[in-house]
């Protein structure tokens, strides 16, 4: 299907006065989805928050309908959080570990994901295995199967890191998981919204992502997929009287679907915003929305090669996504980002935490990220290249 540009980017308010590469740090919005929430809001005001709850009762059950048939899955099978890492952490730290188990995982591992880890081995004596690269810098599937023994309790990997252009084989890797039957955990935040993702193709028992990305949806707001078998299985590290029901003094029970990983209270407005940025995805469908972003992050890739002196393109992996990092000699990452700002060019950075084991790996310190979404154009690349040229002339 083919994308109307033009209605597309009317639907971007900022498109015309912002080169927007920041999309794997929070995307902008579309109209329909930025007036829901603010309608939601208007309405809160209007009529009191429990109130608009009821009345707008179908939008807030539109998220799980909207999320199941992005990720081909059943509605009770959806969770909503407040962003992706609460999302992960609910299944992460619910998950049975003792001494001696072992967590698998890969080198472009999300930092926050690293820490729960280690968290995690502290406290129960739980192993952390990184799974080497391939050649090509994705996780290698053969180390990966190979890895696997009587211990290994977890296999657990971002499919799309924050620092970097490299998608992991997520439905390899599901494969081997489910050969050898041990549970995966797949950390879809920069994939979820960029690309199709269906939990049957993948075959993960669990997923997790945020709305501010690649889904265009609003700040605050993220998704868990937990696979049907799972929910009875899994008891949830933290309970309050909307994942159970309090039924005497001594007893509650526990929900039977996957909002047993849901807070009672949370953020409607963004719930119902979501649901619709699902919907608008699932309009232009993920297929075509793919093929956009991945077309475009190739065009500033070898433009970035071509035009700009000293320019070193950082990402890895044979098949690469909308985020796009490179490091340009003799200047600092945070110059440009900040010179690129006050051109009305948004980029952001990659340091620290985020992508420490694999940065440390291959000797980066930072990097600049330009992601890229299917709302931008190759006139945007033009005048971003052209600019980044100026800049570090
Ligand atoms: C952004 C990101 C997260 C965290 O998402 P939040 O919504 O900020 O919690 C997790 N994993 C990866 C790979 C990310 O890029």
């Amino acid at each position: 299907m083919a994308l109307d540009l033009e209605v597309i980017r009317e639907e971007t308010r900022a498109c015309d006065r912002l080169i927007h590469f920041n999309n794997a740090g929070s995307s902008l919005m579309p109209a329909p989805v930025s007036d829901a929430l603010h309608e939601y809001l208007d309405h809160e005001e209007q009529y009191g928050g429990y109130e608009t709850a009821e009345l707008l009762s179908d939008r807030l059950e539109n998220f799980y309908k909207a999320s199941a048939k992005l990720l081909n899955c059943s509605p009770d099978e959806i969770a909503f959080a407040e962003n992706a890492t609460r999302a992960w952490d609910m299944i992460f730290y619910s998950l049975p570990l003792k001494a001696g188990d072992r967590i698998l995982t890969c080198e472009a591992e999300y930092g926050s994901n690293v820490i729960a880890y280690l968290h995690r081995a502290e406290s129960c004596g739980a192993e952390i295995v990184f799974i080497p690269d391939d050649e090509n810098g994705a996780v290698d599937l053969k180390a990966l199967e190979a890895a696997i023994d009587d211990s290994t309790a977890l296999i657990t990997m971002s499919h799309i890191p924050t620092g970097g252009g490299l998608v992991n084989p997520a439905a390899e890797v599901g494969k081997i998981a489910k050969k050898h039957k041990v549970p995966f955990l797949l950390d879809a935040c920069q994939s979820v919204g960029q690309l199709p993702l269906d939990v049957e193709d993948i075959g993960c028992d669990f997923l997790t992502g945020t709305g501010r990305k690649y889904l265009r949806g609003p700040r605050g707001t993220g998704l868990l997929y937990i696979r049907r078998d799972w929910i009875d299985k899994l008891n949830p590290v933290l309970l309050d009287q909307h994942a159970a029901t309090l039924t005497s003094r001594t007893a509650y029970t526990l929900r039977g679907d996957a909002k047993r990983f849901e807070n009672w209270e949370k953020n409607f407005a963004g719930m119902a915003a979501l649901g619709v940025a699902i919907d608008y995805a699932l309009s232009l469908d993920l297929n075509s929305i793919r093929d956009r972003i991945y077309f475009l992050a190739d065009l500033l890739r070898t433009r970035i090669k071509q035009d700009i002196p000293g320019a070193t393109l950082t990402d890895l992996g044979l098949e690469k996504c909308g985020i796009v990092t490179f490091t340009v000699a003799g200047h600092d990452v945070d110059e440009i980002k900040t010179a690129l700002r006050k051109e009305q060019i948004n980029v952001s950075r990659s340091q620290g935490s985020g992508s420490l084991i694999s940065f440390e790996a291959r000797g980066l310190k930072k990097v600049v990220r330009a992601s890229v979404h299917y709302y931008n154009t190759e006139d945007e690349i033009e005048a971003f290249v052209a600019t980044l040229k100026k800049l570090t002339a």
